[in-house]
């Protein structure tokens, strides 16, 4: 019998996620912290995207695109369709209240996850900067899939941080070392305000 290759997802608890993160964060330097935690995201990437890709399938939402079954289902959406189905993908899966927007001007897109179960995990809520490592990771892996080039993707917003939503703006290296630059400036900035 031949089996249909499956995306290698399972359901996993939230509790249990935030156990680990919790011990790779009291374990580790943070700096080493933060990098194994981002790879463990990316890591997942691919295969959510490929649960996606078949969850277009199965729920109608697209046929393969016209450059054929390789290039992706995701590849034959418009951008207001991409974002819709992507919006209600992350919820359905339980990572929060998502919205996507593109900004085509600067060529970057942004994912604002409200209620993100990473953002209100309690041992994030320790921090006063971003702190979604798992999911900055997968966004980048699950983006750079669709985008055909690698993805990186900053999250300048968080609950943890005592932001409404987590806010997570994804473009090429070039661009986001920009942004990237800009947010650190900004984040001195304030500080220097506050002392
Ligand atoms: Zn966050």
């Amino acid at each position: 019998m031949k089996y249909m290759r499956t995306p290698q997802l399972i359901g996993v608890a939230v509790p249990l996620l935030r156990e680990l993160r919790a011990g790779v964060l009291a374990a580790s330097a943070p700096a080493d912290a933060v990098r194994t935690l981002r790879e463990a995201g990316f890591a997942g990437g691919d295969a959510v995207y490929r649960a996606f890709e078949q969850w277009l399938g199965e729920s109608g939402y697209s046929s393969p695109s016209s450059a054929g079954e390789s290039a992706g289902r995701a590849a034959s959406l418009s951008l207001a369709e991409f974002g819709e189905r992507t919006s209600r993908f992350f919820h359905d899966a339980g990572w929060g209240d998502v919205t996507f927007s593109s900004d085509e001007s600067n060529g970057t897109a942004a994912l604002d996850i409200a209620h993100c179960w990473e953002g209100e995990d309690p041992a994030t809520a320790a921090v006063d900067w971003p702190g979604c490592h798992i999911t900055t990771g997968m966004l980048a892996a699950f983006f750079g899939r669709i985008a055909g080039y690698p993805v990186a993707v900053l999250e300048t917003e968080c609950s943890a941080a005592g932001n409404s939503r987590c806010r997570f703006q994804m473009g090429n290296a070039d661009v986001m070392k920009y942004k990237w630059e800009e947010e650190t400036k900004s984040v001195a900035r304030r500080s220097d305000a506050e002392t």
